[in-house]
């Protein structure tokens, strides 16, 4: 047994018929491999990879309507319309129905308190639509407006518009309040304004901070309501800053060979703000907006980023090729010291059918013996799976996306590594089209990628300085939207710590290159910012190769493993896998808040919180702390009075409840 398990790439068909002969095919099938099929793998299954338009869904009424009814404009140009619905998901503002602008009319929108206008034009009985309801009370926010709105939202329009511009809000304002102070770039075009009654919350500025006399975003009383106005479309702007130029795709545009996602930010982030979370911003920015207009009407709960009380997350990913067992081993009981689950993106070698089978019998051998197998086997990958680590495919896609796909799919799943877990990191994390390898993975059922990573020259700024932070504007995972707005069924996660960036390693074509104390000090600033207030959720490559190769390398890999882990471990900070993350990111998102009902006599907020039973996690639902002059006192769940941690959200203050899966009531009572 000895001799094949170490000899496994000089095994003759004679020794391996021979050995099949002695103990094979009766103990095989007993271990569920099961010998028709051993060695073969199985091909990806395509289904549709995007998501259910809830545009579709009727409208429910009374109690379980709104409070926010996003309307999504049929008529307009800009197809990001329902983008928006995705980014309230992603402030936990779970509270909202998607409508299309024609389905409503006044009866339909006097169910709701707030209206989320997406970008587009308007008729004479659209606009007075919208005059009336407001009038009458309602809060509207119009995106990028027909100019028609410009009376109803306190605007004048003058002519020019500023495209790829920025943004500065006054933090003087009480929506702008906890923003923070550099100006945030923005995408798409923005309309000039003059405010006409209006009060400005964000006006247009350029990079160094000059800002114009044209409002970005904007408040305004009108009758018994208010209406608000975004200068250019949020949702157009923050997809274009997560996912890249779309004119940019599939160009090799920071010299460094292959065409990645990264490709397409060279000269589209701007560096100076990489540290801040532009997008994220700009979303805090449109909630603290939403919250504000209702603020005399209700206190408006929300969902938490993270689970339970954590200010933040480490995703530990580490991408594996033809590493050993026992290197993984090493590397996943680093990580369990620190309380930590990890992501192993695995490249096995390729072979034909008839060495992988044999293969498959070396490890069935292995795993029968004891002896130690080179590559893992699959109980061991059984094992590390039931340990909560994550262990699925890192594809090549040189040959091409698809045939990438396909050819690493059969050899993960013939090896007996299947099923196929629904995260992904691409090798060399090659990238096609705007989105077409999220397509492709969304329609094999893969549900977060972490393609976009901080990695290369774009990230060197002119002065020769390598710069850290979130390249895609974001710390916070959403899902991928297309050239025509369709949403697919798959998050974006961006790796944002990566070890070949920082360390030299022997395969790399040169990062910053620095001492690894050097690179754990930039882990520990990334992780501390979202401590501080950029809320993110920080995805970091540990790759497994160094610690296979020994030496100084595996030492210096080593420390930045361990090293980032501590820190996060000592700073509260969740060490998750990211098919965790997606778990807990999917049960969030499903997540809904309804039947919110404030009595301003009683001082009493209820509501209720539906959590997807597939939430492992604890789910936080933050609640405002005070309504008016009124002070919460006190926070029950299902009848029973519950504790509740304070929570920093950018300038706001909140309590926070936590629960778990199910069905809860929710009742808040302020004094
Ligand atoms: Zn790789």
């Amino acid at each position: 047994m000895e001799t094949i398990t170490t000899s496994r790439p000089k095994l003759s068909r004679r020794d391996f018929l021979k050995m099949i002969g002695a103990a094979g095919v009766l103990t095989l099938p007993a271990l569920g491999y099961g010998l028709v099929r051993v060695g073969g793998g199985e091909f990806p299954r395509a289904t549709s990879p995007y998501a259910v338009d809830e545009s579709t869904r009727p409208l429910s009424s009374g109690e379980m309507a709104g409070p926010l009814l996003l309307l999504i404009n049929e008529r307009a140009e800009n197809p990001f319309g329902a983008y928006l619905g995705e980014i309230l998901r992603a402030e936990g503002l779970n509270c909202f129905q998607v409508a299309p602008l024609s389905a409503v009319n006044s009866a339909t929108l006097e169910r709701f308190r707030l209206v989320l206008l997406a970008e587009g034009p308007l008729d004479r009985a659209q606009v007075e639509l919208m005059e009336s309801y407001v009038a009458r009370g309602g809060r509207l926010i119009a995106m990028r407006p027909d100019v028609h709105l410009a009376p109803l939202l306190g605007l004048e329009r003058v002519a020019g518009n500023t495209a790829e511009g920025y943004l500065q809000v006054d933090t003087g304002h009480p929506v702008g309040r906890g923003g923070v102070a550099e100006a945030l770039q923005f995408h798409g075009s923005a309309d000039h304004y003059r405010l006409a009654g209006a009060q400005a919350v964000a006006w247009l500025a350029d990079s160094a901070q000059a800002r114009t006399d044209f409002p970005a975003v904007s408040l305004h009383r009108y009758g018994q309501g208010q209406a608000a106005m975004w200068a250019y479309d949020l949702g157009r702007s923050v997809a274009y800053m997560r996912q890249g130029n779309p004119a940019w795709a599939n160009q090799e545009r920071d010299g460094r060979d292959g065409v990645r996602a990264q490709d397409a930010f060279v000269g589209w982030v701007d560096l100076d703000r990489i540290a801040i979370p532009q997008a994220d911003e700009q979303m805090r920015l449109l909630s603290r907006l939403i919250s504000e207009m209702l603020s005399d009407v209700m206190p408006l709960p929300r969902l938490w980023y993270f689970p339970g009380a954590a200010g933040g997350m480490l995703i530990a990913t580490g991408d594996s090729h033809q590493s050993p067992a026992s290197v993984i081993e090493d590397v996943l009981a680093r990580v369990e010291q620190r309380q930590g689950h990890m992501s192993i993106y695995y490249a096995p070698p390729l072979m034909n059918d008839w060495r992988r089978t044999i293969q498959r019998v070396q490890s069935w051998v292995a795993d029968l013996s004891g002896a130690s197998a080179d590559l893992p086997t699959p109980s061991q990958v059984a094992a590390w799976r039931a340990r909560g680590h994550e262990f699925t495919l890192h594809p090549y896609v040189e040959e091409g996306l698809e045939a990438g796909w396909q050819r690493y799919w059969k050899e993960f799943t013939g090896r007996g590594y299947g099923p196929v877990s629904p995260t992904v990191r691409t090798h060399r994390i090659l990238w096609t089209g705007w989105v077409e390898t999220a397509r492709l993975q969304a329609s094999y059922g893969i549900r977060m990628n972490l393609d976009y990573y901080h990695y290369g020259p774009a990230f060197r700024d002119q002065a020769g300085e390598w710069r850290y932070g979130h390249f895609t504007g974001s710390g916070l995972p959403m899902r991928f939207v297309d050239e025509h707005g369709r949403i697919l069924n798959i998050y974006q996660q961006p790796t944002q710590l990566v070890d070949e960036q920082l360390i030299r390693m022997p395969w790399g074509l040169g990062g910053a290159d620095i001492p690894v104390e050097a690179a754990v000090e930039i882990a520990r600033t990334v992780l501390q910012q979202s401590l501080a207030g950029s809320y993110s959720a920080v995805a970091a490559q540990f790759h497994i190769d160094p610690f296979a190769i020994g030496g100084d390398l595996a030492v210096k890999a080593g420390r930045w493993l361990e090293s980032t882990l501590d820190y996060a471990a000592a700073q509260g900070i969740p060490i998750w896998s990211a098919a965790e993350w997606l778990s807990f990111t999917e049960a969030r998102h499903e997540a809904t808040l309804d039947q919110i009902h404030w009595d301003p006599s009683g001082r009493r907020l209820s509501f209720r919180l539906m959590a997807s039973p597939t939430l492992q996690a604890e789910l936080t639902v933050l609640i405002p702390p005070q309504q008016g002059e009124a002070r919460l006192v006190q926070a029950e769940v299902d009848g029973t009075a519950v504790a509740y941690h304070e929570r920093h959200l950018s300038g706001s203050n909140y309590a926070g409840i936590s629960v778990k899966a199910g069905l809860h009531q929710i009742v808040a009572t302020y004094s």
